[in-house]
């Protein structure tokens, strides 16, 4: 049934697109109007937080500048408030694509694969005259569809001498088990090599749309050996939120490990991999911590990790600056709309966490800087809030195409055109629907003012890992007092009235959204028993 409905889709679009040059008439009219749609460059990154980009203006702004990707924001529009709905690397990805939250596109968990007959952003792209290319890092599992060339990493991919997986190469039913080609060198450059090569070939007269995914700065943050020396004698600020004390915190989230230290202990050969608390891949043997405390031990891993992590990303900052450059040099600048995000942000310490997951606000936002030279101002900032679903239906309307109905998202242009529509969202709705523990399963509301967040911890029907001793429980930050998240005040009876209001948002955000609660009787039980 729904597989009937998505060619139903496809072929109203591709109905509308024909009537459109037959009411217009001419084939001159269709060129004009082809070669006036703005080009599109999708950069996106994997892992990379706000914090790290300077044009932020985060602690690191000074010790680890991004002149390049600042550019974006000098001469185009930074977004403030943008937020992954469900914040890891496979969901994240397939809702940019679709639109979609997960459990309306099908991808919750890393482990679930984009089905390859759904129709999404790119189909629409090509529909519409577009050329459209996909290179670097896919993580959807299942071949990508709707691009006219792609080159993708299979799965996490390599940061030294990666392997691609080739439209055309090898066409093996099973596309996990299809061969790839390898090219010499550095990720970030050969993506960058990749896409430029790309870009050369596409006809100057048909719009293009790339979307160039990089790896970086995913763990292990491998960095290019050029970079080894990058911060030799250099003190990287810690978080306010490093040490803090989580005694405020409920039962849901205090008891869960605080992976930075766990990340030193491993580092430093104290502690052995153990189950699902670890990345099996942390690196070992990299940290000198003899006759250090527990608290010098995590500044000492805070540093190890922030300076990896950062080297990483000094190539990212190359790449974007290789592609402004040969924009500006091949005279596509004023009509291509180039994009800078991420799949969502990454915790550089705060909370003393790293990775992402939890609906903390370092997790969840994701950066977002769009320059258009021709169709949108420059040196803006907006703050009103936008998340992952809205991406597609803006790319759409910045190409003036109509956001079809069965995208949950809303576009964001006018937004960024400095007028914000009266009833425009005032809330977004996160679900992070994995359950282990390094982070329980959890759903809640970002508001401007504040967060609410349900621990529900339990595993509903995802291919995760399950973990039996997360106990469920209610969090709620006031985001105007306290924005960096260091007070649960939920069981504080000031906040009586707010808590009953957020949940009814919640509660209405969920059932416009299609995700309330009544398909798991066990998390209904729960809502009624945990307050
Ligand atoms: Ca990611």
């Amino acid at each position: 049934m729904m597989r009937h409905l998505k060619i139903y889709q496809a072929i109203t679009w591709g109905t509308f697109g024909c009537l459109g040059l037959m009411m217009t008439g001419c084939s001159t009219h269709s060129s004009q109007k082809e070669t006036s749609r703005p080009n599109i460059i999708f950069i996106m990154s994997d892992d990379h937080a706000t914090n790290a980009i300077s044009a932020y203006g985060s602690r690191l702004a000074e010790v680890a500048p991004t002149p390049h990707i600042d550019r974006l924001a000098k001469e185009g529009i930074l977004l403030n408030n943008c937020f992954s709905t469900n914040s890891i690397c496979t969901p994240s990805r397939a809702s940019i694509l679709t639109g979609q939250y997960s459990h309306v596109n099908g991808v919750r968990t890393l482990k679930d694969d984009l089905d390859p007959s759904k129709i999404h952003l790119a189909h629409l792209m090509q529909d519409a005259g577009y050329q459209t290319a996909m290179i670097g890092k896919w993580h959807l599992h299942t071949e990508p569809q709707g691009f006219d060339y792609w080159q993708v990493l299979p799965e996490q991919g390599l940061y030294f001498n990666p392997m691609f997986k080739v439209r055309g190469l090898d066409d093996a039913s099973d596309f996990k088990q299809r061969d790839t080609k390898v090219y010499e060198g550095y990720v970030s450059d050969v993506i960058t090599d990749l896409s430029l090569d790309w870009l050369n070939k596409q006809d100057k007269n048909q719009p293009f749309m790339l979307m160039m995914h990089h790896k970086a700065p995913h763990a292990l943050w491998e960095y290019h050996p050029k970079y080894e020396h990058l911060f030799d004698d250099v003190e990287i600020p810690e978080p306010a939120t490093l040490f803090e004390d989580k005694g405020h915190r409920s039962e849901a989230t205090r008891q869960h490990e605080n992976n930075l230290l766990r990340l030193g202990k491993r580092m430093s050969g104290q502690m052995k991999v153990s189950s699902v608390h670890d990345y099996k891949e942390w690196p070992t043997g990299k940290l000198e911590v003899d006759g250090l405390s527990e608290k010098e031990l995590i500044s000492a891993t805070y540093q190890k990790y922030l300076k990896d992590y950062l080297r990483v990303i000094a190539s990212v900052d190359e790449s974007v600056g290789r592609i402004l450059n040969y924009l500006d040099e091949n005279d596509l600048a004023e009509n291509t709309i180039v994009i800078y995000t991420s799949d969502q942000g990454m915790f550089l310490g705060e909370h003393q966490y790293l990775d992402k997951r939890w609906m903390f606000e370092e997790s969840i936002k994701m950066p977002f800087l769009i320059r258009y030279p021709k169709g949108l101002s420059s040196n803006q900032e907006v703050n009103a809030l936008i998340s992952n679903v809205d991406i597609a239906p803006t790319l759409l309307d910045l190409a003036t195409m109509d956001t079809p109905d069965w995208m949950q998202g809303r576009s964001f242009k006018e937004v960024l055109e400095g007028e914000i529509p009266q009833d425009w969202q005032k809330a977004i709705y996160y679900r992070y629907w994995m359950h282990r523990d390094m982070t329980p399963a959890h759903y809640g509301i970002r508001t401007k003012d504040y967060k609410l967040i349900f621990y529900y911890a339990l595993n509903l029907d995802t291919k995760s890992f399950g973990h039996p001793d997360s106990k469920p429980a209610w969090e709620l930050y006031d985001l105007r007092k306290d924005p960096l998240e260091m007070n649960n005040v939920y069981a504080h009876p000031e906040y009586k009235d707010v808590i009953a209001e957020l949940k009814h948002q919640l509660d209405d955000l969920k059932v416009a959204n299609g995700d309330d609660d009544n398909k798991y009787p066990q998390l209904l039980e729960l809502r009624q028993l945990v307050n």
